[in-house]
């Protein structure tokens, strides 16, 4: 039976690597429905918002999106739709897969590493009172003399609720994708309420687990430190939301970079997945970017979609098309301005080509 799955394209370079990423889908074998709906600058012009609830309409319906990026414009004009999309859907977990494949250029090679973000709380819960506001006074207040009272405020929220389900869906992610261990991240030598809630939550989830999966524990600072110097003996890391920003964008680095690194959104029945770059607004339209990422997500899609022989085939592609090196657009040649590179189209049919389609 036929998945139907909402495809946005997105602005930018969105919709050029939104139609290679469909394209490579559809010679993987698996059977997709596309349902397309517009978001991002040029429907904020028509329909008054970048994201109509048309979109999120098709995403509750669907259960599965697949999402080229969308520009957030500066100071004003409309909040990144990518924020509202997770508010919206309760698309707590941000998964960050960060796997090196040979032939792209890094420091460290065999690093095969998956950050579990949690998405709706932390210090971007949003809850923040300027310096010298009545709520900031009142809090200078109940500080006792802790905090200056020319200070601004953050509030840093961390429930057992949201704690308890990021951490569960670490481990029946690394249990379903045959991981051997979690690493849970905080700091709770310093934040003992806040990351002392996450990491005993994280322990009592650890027990249903136990002879399944293997659990431990990192301080955040003493966890970058090994990940720079040691990253291959790390697999799935789940963490709030502060750290899980910092570490997953560390993380794609030791693998390559923007280019390559896939990402998704996913609630208790939803998921949208998504590149983690942006949408390159200058390179739109010159069929120029490297659609790696968003194919890669498009992998995490087949996955999730339990089309795991499709997703299987597609990686592998992938791989092969980046390891001969050929057939790669500008930013994966070891010069920039190498004349061999090809663009995003070709890259992507190149890799219809590896899957034998
Ligand atoms: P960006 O990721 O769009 O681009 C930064 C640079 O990285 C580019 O100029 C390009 O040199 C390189 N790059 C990015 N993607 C690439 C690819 N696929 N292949 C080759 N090179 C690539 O970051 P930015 O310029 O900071 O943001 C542009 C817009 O995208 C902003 O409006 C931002 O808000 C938005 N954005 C959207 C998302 C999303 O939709 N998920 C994520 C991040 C940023």
């Amino acid at each position: 039976m036929a998945h139907r799955v909402t495809l946005i394209p997105g602005d930018g370079v969105g919709p050029e690597l939104a139609e290679a990423t469909r394209r490579v889908i559809d010679a993987s074998g698996a059977k997709i429905e596309w349902e397309v709906q517009e978001a991002g600058l040029a429907v904020m012009e028509a329909e008054g918002t970048p994201l109509p609830e048309r979109v999120l309409e098709s995403i509750r319906r669907n259960k599965v999106a697949i999402k080229g990026p969308i520009t957030t414009p500066r100071g004003g004009g409309f909040r990144s739709v990518n924020v509202a999309l997770r508010k919206a859907l309760d698309l707590y977990v941000c998964l960050r897969p960060c796997k090196h494949y040979a032939g792209v250029r890094t420091r460290f090679e065999n690093v095969d590493l998956v950050v579990v973000r949690e998405n709706t709380e932390d210090l971007y819960a949003g809850v923040e009172f300027e310096a010298g506001s009545a709520e900031a006074k009142e809090i200078v207040g109940l500080a006792g003399g802790r905090i200056r009272e020319d200070a601004a405020i953050s509030i840093k929220p961390i429930s057992a609720f949201a704690s308890e389900r990021i951490v569960d869906f670490a481990f029946r992610y690394a249990k379903e994708n045959g991981r051997r261990k979690v690493t849970a991240v905080a700091k709770d030598n310093i934040m003992k309420a806040t990351d002392g809630l996450f990491y005993r939550t994280a322990r009592e989830v650890a027990k249903r687990y136990e002879g399944q999966v293997e659990y431990d524990e990192w301080l955040v600072d003493a966890m970058c430190m090994q990940l720079v110097q040691k990253p291959e003996l790390y697999d799935v890391m789940v963490m709030p939301n502060l750290y899980g920003d910092i570490l997953s964008d560390l993380c794609a680095g030791l693998v390559g970079g923007l280019g390559v690194a896939p990402g998704a959104n996913i609630g208790d029945d939803m998921a949208v997945f998504e590149a983690i770059h942006g949408s390159a607004p200058k390179y739109a339209g010159q069929n120029k970017v490297n659609p790696t990422a968003l194919i890669l997500s498009g992998v995490l899609m087949l996955r999730y979609l339990g089309e795991r022989e499709a997703a299987d085939r597609l990686e592998k592609a992938v791989a092969a098309v980046i390891a001969k090196g050929k057939d790669v657009t500008y930013d994966m040649k070891p010069n920039r301005d190498d004349p061999t590179a090809v663009g995003t189209k070709e890259m992507g049919e190149a890799i219809v080509v590896a899957m034998g389609g």
